[in-house]
């Protein structure tokens, strides 16, 4: 992609409206454009980056058996209220409207009620079960507090996974598969150091529910960490009581703030019982379908990534789920020849598949240079008089630069690509 062609630009200055650091870099750099207060478009670049977590999403929900589907935004009323979770009393941050003949609908904030209705209808018997269905889908939620930027939106992109099992035993297995799957997609954006097992309020069915929680300043959330078992209790349901059955040493518990990328629940037969999903057994007994649901905010995911890495300068992308791999600039100053060599090099590693935003403009090197670090892709090359017949290799994560042939920037791209796939799992 040439910078020439993206119709977005960077900004300079912060937004003033904005006390976030995800939303500042975000907007700054060109990822997305601010609507409202909590509401934010996904321009260019932005939409790569959360393909990109979508795609890792996706594979590890495709793995335990997931199967995507997209269901509407628009909701039923008299579904709701059989879950009695129409009222505003149950449900507080709903998003209503009234269709012309003043039929009152909502706009999705979750999706447990039309996923086990649709369900209803393909379901009989035992041979059906087990059923993973999920979606990328987007939520609306009137949030009382906006000013996390991204992390906190009032529209905003979430999976949603919804699982279907004949008895509790085959629902608490799939609850297994489910969390390593999360901890895969929690390693592969680059999250896997700080990001763990969170036990958190469970609702009438089990217990305890389980958050993923990514330990961060700015995260609403605070969690009570040890450090050893790798597991928290978050503030919510902290309490002796707790301490005691999951075998926790008071004085071995960190006091941390973090943020919530993702939870998973055991939601037993909460809404199979309301809305009346069952299925017959091998006996030809009617029973009711066990069920869970499962969440990660893709949105949320990409601004915790944001906070997490970054400097003063900018962005600084885990490759699995930067916009692209490259970042080619040329300083050409006019300079003709020095513009074909960065074309050239701008074709061989288009040809070659490598992901490259090619700053081509006639500005500055010194404004080129703070884009490049305010974008944060993971490899800057530099194509100037300075460097000759060679190319200046840089990362963004480190401070020193190398000059090095064509080949040899092709030859380390890849290096760079395995070590980090290795990394990042
Ligand atoms: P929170 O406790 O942060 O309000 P929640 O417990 O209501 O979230 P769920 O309804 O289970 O969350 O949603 C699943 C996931 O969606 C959450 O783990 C979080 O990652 C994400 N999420 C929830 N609310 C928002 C929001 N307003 N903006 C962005 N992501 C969100
Ligand atoms: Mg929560």
């Amino acid at each position: 992609m040439r910078l020439s062609h993206l119709f977005t630009k960077t900004q300079r200055n912060y937004p003033k409206d904005e006390i976030s650091k995800n939303a500042q870099l975000l907007i700054r750099g060109g990822f997305i454009y601010k609507e409202m207060a909590g509401v934010y478009d996904l321009l260019p670049l932005g939409l790569r980056v959360v393909k990109k977590i979508m795609n890792i999403v996706r594979k590890e929900m495709d793995e335990i058996g997931g199967q995507e589907v997209s269901m509407t935004a628009l909701q039923n009323k008299s579904l709701w209220e059989k879950t009695g979770r129409w009222s505003d009393k149950e449900v507080n941050i709903w998003f209503k409207s009234h269709l012309k003949d003043s039929k009152e609908i909502g706009l999705s904030w979750s999706h447990e009620e039309p996923m086990t209705r649709m369900i209803k209808q393909f379901l009989s018997s035992y041979a059906d079960l087990p059923i993973y269905v999920y979606q990328f889908q987007t939520k609306f939620r009137n949030e009382l507090r906006s000013k996390s930027g991204i992390l906190r939106g009032r529209e905003f992109l979430m999976k949603d996974l919804y699982s279907f099992n004949a008895t509790e035993e085959k629902l608490d297995e799939f609850y297994e598969k489910v969390k390593g799957a999360y901890f895969k997609i929690f390693k592969k954006v680059g999250l896997k150091d700080k990001t763990f097992l969170t036990f958190a309020s469970g609702g009438a069915f089990s217990k305890y529910s389980h958050e993923f929680q990514t330990i961060c300043e700015v995260g609403e959330d605070i969690i009570y960490l040890d450090e050893e078992k790798k597991i928290a209790v978050n503030k919510e349901i902290y309490s002796p009581r707790i301490l005691k059955e999951l075998e926790l040493r008071e004085k071995k518990l960190k006091k941390l703030r973090a943020i919530e990328v993702g939870n998973i629940f055991k939601l037993g037969t909460r809404y199979s019982k309301a809305l009346n999903l069952t299925y017959i057994n091998k006996k030809g007994e009617e029973k009711l379908v066990v069920m869970g649901s499962y969440g990660i905010g893709i949105g949320r995911l990409m601004g915790t990534v944001v906070e997490l890495f970054s400097d003063e300068k900018g962005i600084i992308w885990p490759l699995s789920i930067s916009p692209y791999l490259v970042h080619l600039i040329v300083l050409k100053g006019g300079d003709k020849k020095l513009f074909e060599r960065s074309e050239k090099i701008y074709n061989t590693l288009t040809q070659l598949k490598v992901e490259v935003l090619y700053d081509d403009r006639e500005k500055s090197p010194g404004e080129k240079l703070k884009d490049a670090d305010l974008i944060g892709l993971p490899i800057r090359l530099i194509i100037s008089d300075k460097t000759g017949e060679k190319i200046e290799w840089k990362e963004r994560n480190k401070e020193n630069t190398i000059l090095l042939t064509p080949d040899e920037v092709i030859k380390r791209i890849k290096l760079y690509e395995k070590n980090s796939n290795s990394y990042l799992g």
